[in-house]
């Protein structure tokens, strides 16, 4: 079981893992892009860690909604709505949710990723956050069919999301700024997928713990 209070620190968790590694986002960016991913992430998480001590008494959708609504407000550029749409089918997933078993993980997950496709259009192999989340979710699915329990499936789905941003740096990006850059987007990891591989390493961390 996820609790409300682990949902807390996992978010706590990621704010403090974007904030670390702000400068490398912005690099990665720098390379196929415009230089501003860290700062966006770091911009939005920044304000949504300033909103952490009103969650204490919210239930998990209301703080998945809360999240979602503070980073689309503040990040801007691609990420804002993408990572903000992520957050919002999170917290309709979780609606009346006390606590999160195996299969809420997986529609919590399952449902980002849905959303993340449906706004911003991206396929399998455009470079993109995509191809991080994607085979994530497609592991954990597999691991809880198999009957792993959340912490054993999501090791599998953080391995596989490792994997995935791997991918990303052959690939010729189709989707988003680094697409204007043709062949030469190719030989640079994916800015977004690093972002999405540390939102579900993060939440790796704090369920094992
Ligand atoms: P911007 O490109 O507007 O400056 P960011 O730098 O914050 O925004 O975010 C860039 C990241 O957003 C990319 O590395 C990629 O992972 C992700 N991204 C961009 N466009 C899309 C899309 N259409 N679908 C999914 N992810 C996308
Ligand atoms: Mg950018
Ligand atoms: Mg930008």
């Amino acid at each position: 079981m996820v609790t409300q209070v682990q949902i807390i620190q996992w978010i706590q968790v990621f704010a403090s893992v974007i904030e670390h590694n702000k400068e490398e986002l912005t690099e990665l960016d720098a390379a196929i892009g415009d230089a501003d991913h860290g700062i966006n992430m770091d911009r939005g998480f920044r304000k949504v860690s300033n909103l952490l001590p009103s969650f204490v008494d919210k239930d998990i959708s209301t703080i998945f909604k809360t999240v979602s609504m503070t980073l689309i407000s503040s990040v801007g550029g691609a990420s804002g709505p993408l990572y903000g749409t992520w957050f919002l089918r999170a917290s309709s997933a979780t609606a009346g949710k006390k606590e999160l078993t195996e299969d809420d993980m997986l529609k919590l997950l399952q449902s980002g990723l849905d959303g993340v496709i449906e706004r911003g259009k991206a396929q399998l192999g455009d470079k993109t956050m995509v191809d991080v989340l994607s085979p994530a979710v497609e592991a954990f699915e597999q691991a809880v069919n198999e009957g792993m329990g959340t912490v054993e499936a999501l090791r599998v789905a953080v391995s596989a999301a490792e994997q995935g941003l791997q991918e990303t740096i052959p690939m010729l990006a189709k989707k988003g700024r680094a697409s204007y850059l043709g062949d030469r987007s190719v030989g640079h990891q994916d800015p977004g997928g690093t972002s999405a591989y540390f939102m579900l390493r993060s939440l790796l961390k704090v369920v094992e713990s």
